[in-house]
């Protein structure tokens, strides 16, 4: 049994007082690199011994397609120059993941990666990948637009980590397009009116990551469940509520951690759940300085017993991890509660 070590954390002010420098608001996914170097870190986790190691070794194959797609996207229709200036105006997202009219190159690339996935995938994924490799725009629209509103009604939990998988591709790619059409004329993208929301998209992080660039140390940003852009909260602020009050960190207990295997151990001295007595939730961080290869949506995956440990104290998950939707701790979805709607 894993007992939890839980500590009391600096203060918003102590923490800003010993950071320095100027720390960029947001950072933007490499095309050439993003999801190569998530699945590099898959793999180190999958052959680590890891008790989910063929799950993540699989997840590991989908992410290796999402790279292969993500290089060789069409393009695809972009906001013109009066939704830019709206959107700044409004102080809303530009790409809202619930609104947005989706190009039909998802639902092509949806099918096409199903259909090159088939061939590895396990015994068990068969089905579901050879239905998506044949589904019709009807229901891709509608999986699409339930998974984009964090509805869990009437949602095809097992096409789940590919539908999220492929609409993040598509994202990725508007959000790089849009930034490359932009060049030279100053970034479309900036703060927006709700800072729990990605600037980007609207939606929930999956998970905090801390960044260290020239004198700004450990910077905390917050990673885009869908459109892969990291925007800047300062550390010690409630991701989901905001509050400074209430915040602790969570973590396995390495010294109770014994009989458990070794990845598992590894995985949790680099990431802790950010928890929060204020409103009850909590986000995962994932810390760089501890180890330069961990990724947030792989160190999410492989960290889920770290879940298991906060649900037993009542906190709720904020963060949202399209390929953590089957088998997760309840309620990872919350009807009432949409991305960026809140
Ligand atoms: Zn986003
Ligand atoms: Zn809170």
């Amino acid at each position: 049994m894993t007992s939890s070590a839980t500590v009391r954390i600096m203060s918003a002010e102590e923490i800003a007082a010993r950071g320095g420098g100027d720390t960029v608001f947001l950072r933007f996914p490499e095309r050439a690199t993003l999801f190569a170097e998530r699945e590099m870190r898959l793999r180190q986790l999958a052959g680590a011994g890891h008790a989910l190691g063929d799950y993540l070794g699989f997840m590991a194959d989908l992410v290796h397609e999402q790279q292969r797609a993500l290089q060789s996207m069409p393009a695809v229709p972009l906001p013109g120059a009066e939704a830019v200036d709206r959107a700044a105006r409004d102080g809303v997202p530009l790409l809202p993941a619930a609104d947005w009219p989706r190009d039909m190159a998802w639902r092509d690339l949806a099918r096409r990666m199903a259909a090159a996935l088939l061939p590895r995938a396990p015994e068990g994924g068969r089905d579901v990948l050879r239905r998506l490799a044949e589904a019709d725009d009807v229901y891709l629209e509608r999986q699409a637009d339930l998974l984009l509103n964090g509805l869990a009604t009437g949602l095809d939990m097992a096409a789940a980590p590919l539908l999220g998988g492929t609409l993040q591709v598509y994202w990725t790619h508007l959000l790089l397009s849009v930034q490359a059409a932009h060049q030279g004329q100053g970034s479309p993208f900036g703060r927006i009116d709700d800072e729990t929301a990605c600037p980007c998209c609207g939606s929930r992080p999956t998970a905090s990551i801390t960044r260290t660039s020239g004198e700004s140390l450990g910077q905390r940003y917050l990673h885009c469940s869908l459109c892969n852009l990291e925007w800047h909260m300062v550390r010690g602020k409630c991701p989901h509520c905001l509050s400074t009050q209430s915040l602790a960190y969570q973590s396995l207990d390495l010294a109770d951690a014994v009989g458990e295997d070794s990845a598992s151990r590894a995985t949790a001295a680099k990431v802790q759940a950010e928890t929060c007595d204020d409103c009850g939730h909590y986000l995962k961080i994932a810390h760089t300085d501890r180890d330069p290869f961990v990724d947030p949506v792989a160190d999410d995956l492989a960290s889920l017993t770290l879940d298991l440990l906060v649900a037993e104290t009542g906190k709720q998950r904020h963060g949202v991890n399209f390929m953590l939707l089957f088998g997760a701790p309840e309620p990872l979805l919350e009807d009432e509660s949409p991305p960026g709607k809140r």
